[in-house]
C-alpha cells in the first residue's frame, strides 16, 4: 500500500506481503464476480429475484412476511441484509439514523493507468483523497472523496464534471485517470453515510452487513464483515437447536470485532479528510498507512 500527496511526492509505503498470518491473499474482485461465486455455493436455495418486502410480522413462532408480489412466506427467522439504508433496521429501530462523515465520494471501475503496478496508491490532497486499486484483466477500482458538508447527490453529467474539477489538481496516475475517462463507464457518487453503532435485531429478526454495522471504507472490510456475519452465524446455527441460544452467541462473537472496525474506520476516514494537511502528512510519514496498520490490529484479534 502506498500514501502519496495529489502532487506524486511519497509519504509511506507498506507491504501486503506476511500481514496476515496465515498468508491468505488480498483479493479485489468486482461485484458481479462476488455474487457468481457466492451464488455457485447455493444452487439448492431458492433465490427470488426483483422482489421486496413489504411488511413483516415477528412473534414467538417466527416471523410472517409479505412481498410486493403478493406472496406470503412464512420462517423462523428474518435476515434483514438489505443494505446501510435497510428499511427491515428502520422498521425495527425507527430512532436510528445514520450519521454522515462530512464526506462526498465517487466510485467506479477503469481502464489502469501508466504507472501502477500491484500495490494500490492512495493520493491525498489538502481536503480529498484519491484511491486507485488494481484488479484483474488490466482493470482498476477508484475511489474519491472530498470534504464537503453540502452536496446531497449529483445527476450523472454533474457526478462527472465535479469529479474531475475536483481532483483537478492531482498528478498522474489520477489526472490520467481522470482525463481518459471513458463516457461509458458508471459512477457511483453520493453522502458518506455510516452506522452510528452496530444493531443487531434480535429474536426472530437478525440484522446482517451494512445494515447492522455499515461504516467508513477506510479499511476496505465492508464486504469482509458481512461475509464474516455469514460465517460465524452458520457456524452457530449448526452448534445448536436453540435459535434464541445461537442468535445470542452469534451477537457476543460479532459485537467487540464490528465496533472496533466501524470505530478505526469512521475516525481514521475523518482523520485522513482533515484540512491540518501538514500534520497528517507527518503523522503519516512516522505511523505509516492506516490501512496496513489496521488490517495488522484486526488480524491479531480472534474471530
Ligand atoms: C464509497 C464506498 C467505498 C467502498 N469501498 C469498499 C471496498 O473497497 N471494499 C469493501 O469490502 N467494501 C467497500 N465498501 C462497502 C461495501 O460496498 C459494503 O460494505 C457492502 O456492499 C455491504 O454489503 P451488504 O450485502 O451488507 O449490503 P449491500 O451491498 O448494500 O446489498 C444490499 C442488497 O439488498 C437489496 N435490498 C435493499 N432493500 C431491499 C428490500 N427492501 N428488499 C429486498 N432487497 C433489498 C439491495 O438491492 C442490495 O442488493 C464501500 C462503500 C462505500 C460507500
Amino acid at each position: 500500500m502506498v500514501y502519496r500527496k495529489s502532487c506524486g511526492g511519497l509519504l509511506c509505503r507498506e507491504s501486503f506481503d506476511n500481514l496476515h498470518q496465515a498468508g491468505t491473499p488480498f483479493l479485489a474482485l468486482p461485484h458481479h464476480d462476488l455474487h457468481q461465486i457466492l451464488e455457485r455455493k447455493v444452487r439448492q436455495v431458492p433465490v427470488h429475484r426483483g422482489c421486496t418486502i413489504q411488511q413483516f410480522q415477528l412473534d414467538s413462532r417466527g416471523v410472517d412476511v409479505v412481498l410486493n408480489n403478493g406472496e406470503k412466506w412464512h420462517g423462523d427467522l428474518l435476515l434483514a441484509c438489505d443494505g446501510i439504508h435497510s428499511q427491515i433496521r428502520q422498521t425495527i429501530y425507527p430512532d436510528i439514523t445514520l450519521s454522515d462523515l462530512g464526506l462526498f465520494c465517487w466510485r467506479f471501475i477503469t481502464e489502469k493507468p501508466e504507472g501502477i503496478q500491484t500495490d494500490p496508491q492512495l493520493f491525498f490532497g489538502r481536503n480529498s483523497a484519491f484511491l486507485i486499486y488494481p484488479m484483474i484483466n488490466n482493470r482498476v477500482y477508484c475511489y474519491g472523496h472530498i470534504a464537503d458538508s453540502c452536496t446531497k447527490s449529483l445527476p450523472d453529467d454533474k457526478a462527472r464534471e465535479e469529479l474531475q474539477s475536483r481532483f483537478d489538481g492531482y498528478y498522474s496516475p489520477v489526472r490520467s485517470v481522470l482525463t481518459n475517462l471513458p463516457p461509458s463507464i458508471r459512477l457511483i457518487c453520493g453522502r458518506m453515510q455510516v452506522m452510528p453503532k452496530s444493531v443487531w435485531g434480535g429474536e426472530r429478526a437478525l440484522i446482517l452487513g451494512d445494515a447492522a454495522h455499515g461504516c467508513g471504507p477506510i479499511l476496505q472490510q465492508g464486504v469482509a464483515q458481512g461475509l464474516e456475519d455469514a460465517s460465524l452465524l452458520t457456524e452457530e446455527l449448526n452448534k445448536t437447536e436453540d435459535l434464541n441460544q445461537a442468535l445470542h452467541s452469534f451477537i457476543f462473537r460479532r459485537s467487540a470485532r464490528v465496533n472496533w472496525v466501524g470505530n478505526y474506520s469512521n475516525t481514521k476516514l475523518k482523520d485522513l479528510s482533515s484540512t491540518e494537511e501538514i500534520s497528517r502528512n507527518e503523522s503519516l510519514k512516522q505511523n505509516g498507512p492506516i490501512h496496513t496498520c489496521g488490517w495488522k490490529q484486526l488480524f491479531a484479534m480472534p474471530l
